[in-house]
Parts: C-alpha cells; structure tokens; sequence
C-alpha cells in the first residue's frame, strides 16, 4: 500500500477543504439554528461534484475509487457533521447499491441526476420491528403482472424528507427469510408512497431522517436492483463497502477537534500557565491523535481492500468501530480540554459532541460491529 496522497486528489482535497473552511464553518450556526442545509453549499457541493463522488465518470461522477472518496470525505467531516451526513448518505448507502447492482438501464436513467445533486438519494431498511436485525422486515413486495407492489413502513431514513430516489428492501419470499428480500430504486413520485414530517433529533441538524409509508406502492418490475432475492446481501454488501467512508468522516471531525483543542489549551491561562504546560491535558491531547491516526489508517486500508475487489466484511466492522467510538471519546475530552466553556452553544465543540453520539448506532450499532468481527474471527480465523 502507498500512504501519500495521489496526485490525482490534491487539487479536488484543497478545494473541499477551501469550501469547508471558507463557506461551511461561517453557516455552521445558521443550520444549528434553522435546521436546514443553506442552498449555496448545496450548490458549492454540486460545483464541486461533491454529489457525485462514488459514481462512474460515465455516468457524471467523479468516479473516485473507495481510497480516493475516503481522502475527499475526509475534508468534508471537518465540517457541519449535518452537511456531511446529508452528502454521506447520498454517496454511500444512498447510491452505492445502484452503482453496485443495478442493471445498465437503471444506471442510465438515475445516475446522473444523482451525481449532479438534482436528485437526493437515500437508502431505506430499517423498520421500527426491525432494526439490528435487519432480515426482520416486514414490508413486503408481491409481483403483479409488470410491477411490484411494495406494503410497509420504513423509519429513521436519512434524507427520507428531500430524497427523490429511495433504494428499498422488501420482502418478496416471506418463507426464505434473508435469502428472500429485494432491492428496489422507488421514485418518491411513484402512486402510494409518502414520507412523514422529519424527526426531532438529539444532533445533525440539517440533515432529516423520516418515516417512508408504503402503501399499495407500485414500482415497475425493471426496478428490481441485482436480482430477485438477493435484497439483503447487497444490502450488507452496500453497508460495508461504505462504513471506510463513514469512518473517514469521523476522523475529519477529531482532526478538527484536535485543532480546536490544541489552540485553547495554548490559550486558556490557569494558574499562571497555558493548560497546555500541564502532562494531564498533553496526555489526553497525545492519546485523541494516537488514535485518531489509527482510525485513519484502518479506514484507509479497508478502503485500499474494497478497490482490490477483497472481502472487507471484518475490516470494514473493525473501522466503523473504531472510528466511531474513538470520536465519541475525542469530542469527550476536547469538551473537557475547553471546561465550562465546551459545554455552551454557539461553540462548535458541544455541537459535534451531540453529533458524534449517532455514529455509534447508524449504519449497524457498535455491539453489531462486535458481532460481526467475532463472526469473521469464529469462521475464519486470525493470523
Ligand atoms: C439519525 C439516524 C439516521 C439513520 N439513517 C438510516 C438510513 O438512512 N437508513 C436506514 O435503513 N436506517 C437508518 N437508521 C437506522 C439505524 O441504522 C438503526 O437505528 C440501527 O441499525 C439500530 O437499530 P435500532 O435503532 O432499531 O436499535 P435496536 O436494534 O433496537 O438495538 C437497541 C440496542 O440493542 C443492541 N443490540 C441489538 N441486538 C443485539 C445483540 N444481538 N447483541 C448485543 N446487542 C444488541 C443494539 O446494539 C443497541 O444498542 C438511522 C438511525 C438514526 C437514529
């Protein structure tokens, strides 16, 4: 593996990082306050194809492979995690399962819309029976001469409230459990489908997770993605391939901390000195980099091994555990680095404390990523 930044991606890395720094930081506050992403950075991510990052050029994408989406992201999470959820669903779990499986026609009639920003994206398994354990949907889709006919109700989808294009999985075989779920792109304008009021949420404002009713919802049959059936791994296989991305966003949002925390430890003067001259705040600060730097390192390498075509099931588990959970302990201690004054609005730092804690539990909880690694260990073995 090669650790250096290609070449390739330093003009598109310095520009997220310009948009980040000089449009994203200063509109922080107002999609704290307004709980909504502001339209010019929507725009500026669209000019900057930021809506495309995953998708092939052919299709208008950037066509960055996984290495090169994660070096992208990784700019992106030092800003408004809300704004980086939003474009995070949209190019992972939003698109990646029409890049992955979808059939030439679909790809044709959806991707560039997707990739050029004119039609959100998002991804809809979770249902309120069945969450970690995803296979126990029962949103159902029964076949009907040339279309289907998806019934259910989905919630907590991310982008669920501006989403033009939803990949759903419905149940179309009840008696084979997992190995009986489809995948579909629904067209939100499609007759029976309706989204609910976006939900009120501890954290990420501006980015809206919503309830998808589906009733009596009728999707063309050419809308299957991959084949009949095969619904629940390109589900897996979509969550996965993507949890390198995730965690890259979370390691952009310590480095920010990280940044934040050394600055006012400079700064803030107790008992004479700056807080930094003392080893307990240096400590916390050497141990929020030591393992940021390994969180980056692992995401880098799964990323590295899903653009080898390799098998990152484990990997890509031990990433998202990592990252996460080491971002919910680095906006821990910059809170403490900043005392009294880190736990105020309108600083930044009890903004992403609120907004780590989801990382935890989207896109598979800590204690499935646990499941999933010990699984991998038990099949296959360490070493
Ligand atoms: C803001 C937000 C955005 C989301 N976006 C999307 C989206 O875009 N699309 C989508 O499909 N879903 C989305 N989700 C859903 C999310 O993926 C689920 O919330 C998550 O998978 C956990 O499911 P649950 O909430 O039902 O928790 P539960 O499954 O009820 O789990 C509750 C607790 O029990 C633990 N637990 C469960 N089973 C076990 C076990 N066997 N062993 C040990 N512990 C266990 C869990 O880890 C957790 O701690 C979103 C959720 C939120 C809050």
């Amino acid at each position: 593996m090669d650790f250096s930044i290609p070449e390739s991606l330093r003009e598109i890395r310095q520009a997220v990082r310009e948009f980040v720094e000089q449009k994203v930081f200063p509109l922080e506050q107002v999609i704290e306050e307004e709980d909504r992403i502001p339209e010019e950075l929507l725009a500026g991510a669209r000019e900057l194809g930021l809506f495309g990052l995953g998708i092939p050029a052919a299709y208008g994408g950037l066509g960055l492979d996984m290495v090169g989406k994660c070096l992208v992201i990784e700019e992106l999470g030092r800003g408004h995690a809300g704004f980086a959820a939003v474009l995070g669903a949209h190019t992972g779990i939003g698109s990646a399962a029409l890049v992955m499986a979808g059939s030439e026609k679909l790809k044709q009639k959806y991707l560039p819309a997707m990739a050029a920003g004119e039609k959100i994206a998002a991804f809809a398994l979770t249902e309120p029976g069945a969450g970690s354990d995803a296979s126990a949907l029962k949103t159902t889709a029964v076949k009907k001469g040339d279309r289907w006919i998806i019934n259910g109700v989905k919630h907590f989808i991310t982008n669920a409230p501006e989403a033009a294009l939803i990949t759903t999985m419905a149940v179309t075989d009840p008696a084979k459990g997992a190995r009986g779920i489809t995948a579909f792109v629904v067209e939100r304008d499609f007759p029976g489908l309706k989204v609910g009021p976006a939900d009120e949420k501890m954290g990420l404002r501006g980015c809206h997770t919503a309830k998808i009713f589906f009733e009596q919802c009728e999707v063309p049959a050419e809308n299957v993605l991959g084949r009949e059936n095969e619904g629940y791994l390109t589900a897996l296989k979509t969550l996965a391939s993507g949890r390198a991305a995730l965690a890259m966003r979370c390691v952009g949002a310590c480095k920010r901390l990280i940044d934040l925390s050394l600055r006012h430890a400079r700064e803030r003067v107790q008992f004479g000195k700056p807080i930094i001259e003392n080893q307990g705040i240096q400590w916390m600060l050497a141990d929020m980099v030591m393992e940021t730097e390994a969180a980056r390192t692992l995401a880098l390498q799964t990323a590295w091994k899903v653009d080898q075509g390799m098998d990152v099931v484990m990997d890509a588990a031990m990433t998202k555990l990592l990252a996460t959970e080491n971002y919910c302990r680095v906006a821990d201690r910059a809170l403490q680095i900043f005392g009294g004054m880190g736990f105020m609005k309108g600083l930044p730092i009890e903004r992403i404390y609120r907004d780590a804690r989801i990382t935890r539990i989207y896109e598979g909880t800590s204690e499935v990523q646990r499941m999933l690694i010990a699984s991998q260990l038990i099949k296959k073995g360490y070493g």
